[in-house]
């Protein structure tokens, strides 16, 4: 089936589409994304991507960022010219094309758009039910880790050392020995009193969609939590460790470089979030999931 992408105001063949080898995205990695959660036809938090895509448009100082509006209608059309019922949608903006020159350019370079469609989406059976386990590395991003930058090196990093050690993800630690995130999740434990604990907002972490969605569907069912800092010594003394994600839903962590955690399996309540958060996938409307207001 072809494929399909929006490249600057044009829905083009997949294969054909470009960007200039100026593109301040490609010289100097100058650019935000997201990536948004198909299912069943329906974009899964919407309104909770667009608010951060602004948040890092703003961050970053675009000048003139594309309107959320347009966005929405291009989104929806790249997900139904692909025929993604459920997969992903990858949304990226750069500032735009200039002479490769360190400062912004000038007022008239408008960012540039780019969004692309897949089919396939959330982790795999066997990860879920036997859990998966994470690699110790040291975080080497950049100190605005709350703005959702192309420039992934680090995370790329991180993530192929993981998969070298036949590991699912990295776990990474600050040098004041403290756990900031993975390289593509958000990661959370239960503590021995049942509280579940995950890092508070700020630089040191990308605030998650599906964290923030966790959070409330865990207050939602009673349960305590507690946004803290917490250290390697904490993960190895919690009951549960599980990560949050746009692609890996909630997932149950079992093994930390060679450590088991408590029992081995994935544990009570990364499971009833898990099942919880699939039937908020199942929630959504698709009439209305596409809104962006
Ligand atoms: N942390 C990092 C570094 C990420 O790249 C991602 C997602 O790509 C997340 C956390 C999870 O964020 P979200 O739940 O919005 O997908």
């Amino acid at each position: 089936m072809t494929r399909f992408a929006y490249v600057n105001g044009r829905y083009e063949t997949h294969s054909s589409a470009t960007v200039s080898i100026e593109d301040r995205g490609y010289q100097f990695a100058d650019g935000i994304y997201e990536v948004v959660a198909v299912w069943h036809g329906c974009a899964i938090d919407l309104v909770g991507h667009m608010d951060r895509l602004e948040r890092s448009m703003n961050e970053v100082q675009f000048p003139s960022p594309p309107l959320r509006r347009a966005l929405g209608i291009i989104a929806q059309e790249v997900v139904r010219l692909n025929r993604v019922r459920t997969g992903i949608l990858y949304i990226q903006i750069n500032r735009g094309t200039a002479p490769r020159n360190h400062p912004f350019p000038g007022e008239g370079v408008k960012c540039s758009v780019v969004m692309t469609a897949r089919h396939g989406l959330g982790p795999s059976a066997s990860d879920v039910d036997n859990g998966v386990s994470l690699k110790i590395q040291e975080d080497q991003r950049w100190k605005r880790r709350d703005i959702k930058t192309i420039g992934l090196l680090p995370n790329v990093l991180t993530k192929q050392a993981a998969k070298a050690a036949g590991a699912f993800e990295a776990l990474l630690v600050d040098p004041d020995g403290t756990i900031t995130e993975s390289s593509a999740a958000n990661v959370w434990l239960v503590d021995k009193d049942g509280t579940l604990v995950t890092r508070p907002l700020g630089p040191e972490i990308l605030g998650g969609i599906t964290r923030s969605r966790v959070m409330t569907i865990a207050q939602d069912t009673g349960r305590p939590v507690r946004e803290a800092i917490f250290t390697l010594e904490d993960v190895f003394a919690a009951r549960e460790v599980f990560l949050t994600g746009t692609t890996t839903f909630v997932l149950p962590v079992t093994n930390v470089d060679d450590t088991v955690i408590a029992n081995g399996h994935p544990g009570e309540v990364a499971c009833d979030l898990r099942d919880r958060y699939q039937a908020f996938l199942d929630s959504h409307d698709p009439r209305t999931s596409w809104h962006v207001a």
